[in-house]
């Protein structure tokens, strides 16, 4: 559908992802809504780097972000690899403006500087919890005289830059699909603008990016809700017209708690490096937010189709059809046995042809053999046996029996305990030999678990055997994403099979 809009304005969206890490189902949902939206209303689909945490910033997350979007074929009109006319596109590279931003509002009386040391404000929190308040900038800082400031600036103490928030009254906002939502400024504190390292807040840089970066509807995620009003005030310092906000209901567990990776894997890394099929991945993600209309009984009829078949749909298709007014709030739950029933029916789609090249171009690569053979060449005797020594890496799930994972002398819980262990180290840990082997031997130390049985617990988990490949150099080779999913996987199964034992 094409959707006149009223205004001559042209419709502008974005995604700002934060490269933090794996790229994110989340985004990859949110991402697809920003881009049907601009589709169907021959807009722009920007995309920004939002970067300026720089506690959380994870150098290789960028360029997953844009090869797992370039992957589904969520391509961007403007972005940081692409450029366009109001980069540039990454908020590091934006700081001037951030700074010149907020000395706007600090000349407009809408800022104001704040000098606490982090025991001052830690000792603000604690007697603020003491007295059950709730934990909050007491505005100390508001109204400091100039002498004052001159005096903390003498102590070299450093600052952060504050919005002023009105004492009393409320923000008001409409979002796209709730209505008015308003906040009571008693609940929304003075945020930071700008930290002392110079670097922007979220909510500074996201704001004056979406005016100057002219963002005419602002898509995002159901949890930046309760940020909406410091926005709202940040516009209105500035004195800028607001964007549309349309804030998406959250994807789900199945138990309908956020979507988090103990429950689901949550990596896009992990559903294309499994051999998911990214118009699968994107036909379920168009699902979530329940913008697409099922056919009628009389269509189905009339196509003579099976009513679960409504929920196939194409790129094109969603373009075509899919209706942001039809959005439901409740949330949406991430299903993956439903995605992996509509993978299975893109398979079968496929033409032979199609599916072999699938094949050959995820989990059977060149590239991926080409890195698994070297692992086998000097242990196996006639090639036939590569089949046996490598069916981990070609296998879905491994699942070791307690015999065989549970060494002497532990028992099956100390075990899973550890395991979940080994699973927090390699999460945190960048797949390398150099990096792994010292992470993975400190955990052994600091538990008091041998080399051997710590390594052995790893490789049953991996390869469900005692005898495999090099570990690490496998681990690596199968996945970051893949091999956290099957510690995942054989962590849950084996506490849920130990539960059914007692
Ligand atoms: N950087 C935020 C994120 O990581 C952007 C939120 C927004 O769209 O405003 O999701």
């Amino acid at each position: 559908m094409t959707i006149a809009t009223d205004t001559a304005t042209p419709i502008r969206v974005r995604i700002a992802p934060s490269p933090t890490g794996d790229p994110h189902v989340g985004t990859a949902y949110i991402g697809l809504l920003n881009f049907l939206y601009a589709r169907q209303r021959a807009g722009k689909f920007v995309l920004r780097i939002e970067d300026t945490d720089r506690t959380r910033f994870v150098s290789t997350s960028e360029q997953m972000i844009f090869d797992a979007l370039r992957w589904l074929g969520l391509e961007w009109d403007e972005g940081p690899d692409v450029g366009g006319p109001y980069g540039p596109y990454r908020q590091s590279e934006r700081t001037e403006i951030y700074r010149e931003h907020v000395q706007r509002l600090l000349d407009s009386g809408h800022a104001y500087r704040s000098f606490e040391t982090a025991e001052e404000l830690e000792a603000m929190r604690r007697s603020q919890i003491a007295a059950k308040l709730p934990p909050r900038y007491n505005g100390a800082h508001r109204e400091l005289t100039a002498a004052q400031i001159a005096a903390f600036e003498a102590e070299g103490r450093p600052a952060v830059v504050r919005l002023k928030v009105p004492a009393e009254g409320e923000t008001a906002f409409r979002d796209e699909l709730r209505g008015a939502i308003n906040f009571s400024h008693n609940n929304v504190d003075d945020q930071v603008l700008l930290k002392s390292d110079g670097f922007p807040t979220y909510h500074l840089a996201n704001v004056v990016d979406d005016h100057l970066m002219r963002i005419t509807d602002v898509i995002r995620a159901e949890e930046w809700i309760s940020s909406t009003p410091k926005h709202v005030l940040l516009y209105k310092a500035f004195g800028w017209e607001l964007p549309r906000f349309w804030h998406m209901p959250l994807l789900r567990n199945i138990d309908k708690s956020k979507i988090s990776k103990r429950k689901n894997p949550v990596s896009l890394i992990y559903y294309r490096e499994s051999g998911f099929l990214p118009q699968a991945v994107l036909n379920f993600l168009g699902l979530m937010g329940g913008g697409m209309a099922q056919p009628s009984e009389e269509e189905i009829v009339a196509k003579g189709s099976s009513l679960k078949q409504g929920d196939i749909f194409s790129l094109p298709q969603m373009i075509e059809k899919f209706d942001f007014k039809r959005i439901s709030l409740g949330g949406p739950v991430f299903d993956l046995t439903k995605l992996k029933w509509l993978n299975g029916e893109y398979l079968r789609a496929l033409s032979p042809e199609a599916f072999f090249q699938a094949l050959r171009a995820t989990v059977f690569s060149d590239e991926y053999l080409r890195r698994i053979a070297p692992l086998v060449q000097t242990r196996i005797e006639t090639l036939a046996q590569f089949g046996e020594m490598t069916d981990f890496f070609f296998k879905d799930d491994v699942m070791p029996a307690p015999e065989v994972f549970v060494p002497k002398k532990r028992t099956l819980e100390e075990t899973l305990d550890f395991a979940a262990e080994q699973l927090a180290v390699l999460e945190a840990t960048p797949f390398t030999a150099e990096e792994l082997e010292p992470a993975l031997k400190k955990l052994g130390a600091e538990k008091e678990w041998p080399v051997k049985d710590n390594f052995m617990l790893l490789r049953a988990i991996l390869t469900g055997r005692t005898a495999s490949p090099p570990l690490l150099e496998s681990l690596i080779v199968f996945g970051k994403a893949r091999s956290l999913d099957r510690m995942r996987r054989f962590i849950d199964a084996q506490k849920r099979l130990a539960a059914t034992r007692r």
